[in-house]
C-alpha cells in the first residue's frame, strides 16, 4: 500500500530532490517547516524539531527512503522547534548531526544517558561540530554548504545552500507567521512585510550582522530562500528583495536601550516587601517592554 506524501517539491531533477513539510505540526506549537535532501539513496533532513513532529516526519521520510538510513540531522541551531527530538533520531537511525561547535556539547542533554554508548557508538561520535566559519558535506554525488549565520538569531548558527538545487535553507531567517499556506511562496513582499518584521526585530542580532549575512548571501547563485517557518522566497528577484529588506531592518540591539534594562515598579514592591515584612496591596503587574 503506498500513502500520499505530504511532501512539497522545491526541487526534483530524478535523482536529487529537495522538499519540504509544513503541515506536520498539529495543535498549540508553532508552525515550522520540516526539509528532506535526497541524492541518489542518500539523505539528509534540516531542522527535524521536536517530538511534535517526529513521528510524523519520520512517516513522510519512509515514503521517500528507510529513515533509518538517514545520512544526516542538519541542525540550523539548537531550539526546541529544531532538534528537540534527537534522542529517538539517534536511537532509530544511523544519522549525525551537524550543528554548531558551541552546541556540540550541549546537545548531549537532549538525549537519555542510556544513548550515551548506544549500540557501541557514543552519541557525541554522531556530533560532528562545524567550526564557526562553516564547511561543506558530502551527500550522494551533491555537496551542500554549511555557511555561517551566528546571531541570526542563535549565538551559533549555521544556513544550508545545496549547491544542486540552488536553495538556500535560512533557519529562521526569512521566518514569517502566516495563518493559511506556509508552502505557497511569497508573491507581494510588501504585503508579507507585517508577517515577518516583529519576530525579525526581537530575534535577530542586529542591522550589521543582517546586512555581512546578506552580502554573504549575494555571492551564491540563490534561486530560493526557504526560512523554518512559513513561507519561501522563489526566483531571483524575490530573492533580492528578502535580502534589500533585511540588509536594512533595524533590529535586536540596535532597538534596545535602558529602558529595557530596568527594574520595574514590581520588582521594587517585592524588594520593599522583603525589607519591612509589610504586605501592601498588590502592584499592577507590568512586563518589560522589548520591541516586537
Ligand atoms: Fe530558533
Amino acid at each position: 500500500m503506498v500513502f500520499a506524501s505530504k511532501a512539497h517539491m522545491l526541487f526534483d531533477d530524478g535523482d536529487h530532490k529537495c522538499m519540504v513539510f509544513s503541515e506536520l505540526v498539529k495543535g498549540s506549537g508553532i508552525q515550522a517547516n520540516q526539509f528532506l535532501i535526497l541524492d541518489g539513496k542518500h539523505g539528509a533532513t534540516i531542522d527535524p524539531g521536536g517530538d511534535l513532529t517526529y513521528a510524523p516526519l519520520t512517516l513522510e521520510i519512509g515514503k521517500h527512503m528507510p529513515a533509518q538510513k538517514l545520512d544526516y540531522i542538519l541542525a540550523s541551531h539548537q531550539d526546541p522547534d529544531i532538534i528537540a527530538s534527537l534522542g529517538r533520531w539517534m536511537m532509530q537511525t544511523q544519522a549525525k548531526v551537524v550543528v554548531s561547535k558551541l552546541w556540540s556539547r550541549f546537545l548531549p542533554h537532549l538525549g537519555a544517558s542510556y544513548l550515551n554508548d548506544l549500540n557501541g557508538r557514543k552519541l557525541e561520535d554522531r556530533i560532528i561540530p562545524v567550526a564557526d566559519k562553516g564547511g561543506v558535506i558530502e551527500l550522494g554525488d551533491s555537496s551542500i554548504l554549511i555557511l555561517p549565520a551566528h546571531f541570526l538569531h542563535s549565538v551559533g548558527n549555521l544556513h544550508f545552500y545545496d549547491i544542486k538545487s540552488k536553495i538556500l535553507f535560512s533557519g529562521d531567517m526569512g521566518a514569517s507567521l502566516v495563518d493559511a499556506s506556509p508552502g505557497q511562496a511569497v508573491e507581494d513582499f510588501e504585503a508579507h512585510i507585517p508577517s515577518m518584521r516583529g519576530f525579525h526585530e526581537r530575534y535577530m542580532c542586529s542591522r550589521k550582522v543582517c546586512r555581512l549575512w546578506a552580502d554573504m548571501v549575494r555571492e551564491l547563485d540563490v534561486e530560493m530562500i526557504v526560512p523554518q517557518h512559513g513561507r519561501p522566497f522563489k526566483g531571483k528577484a524575490m530573492v533580492n528583495r528578502f535580502l534589500d529588506w533585511i540588509s536594512s531592518l533595524s533590529c535586536g540591539t540596535d532597538l534596545l536601550g535602558e529602558e529595557n534594562y530596568m527594574l520595574t515598579r514590581e520588582h521594587k514592591l517585592a524588594l520593599r516587601m522583603q525589607d519591612s515584612h509589610a504586605t501592601p496591596e498588590a502592584p499592577p503587574s507590568r512586563l518589560l517592554k522589548f520591541p516586537g
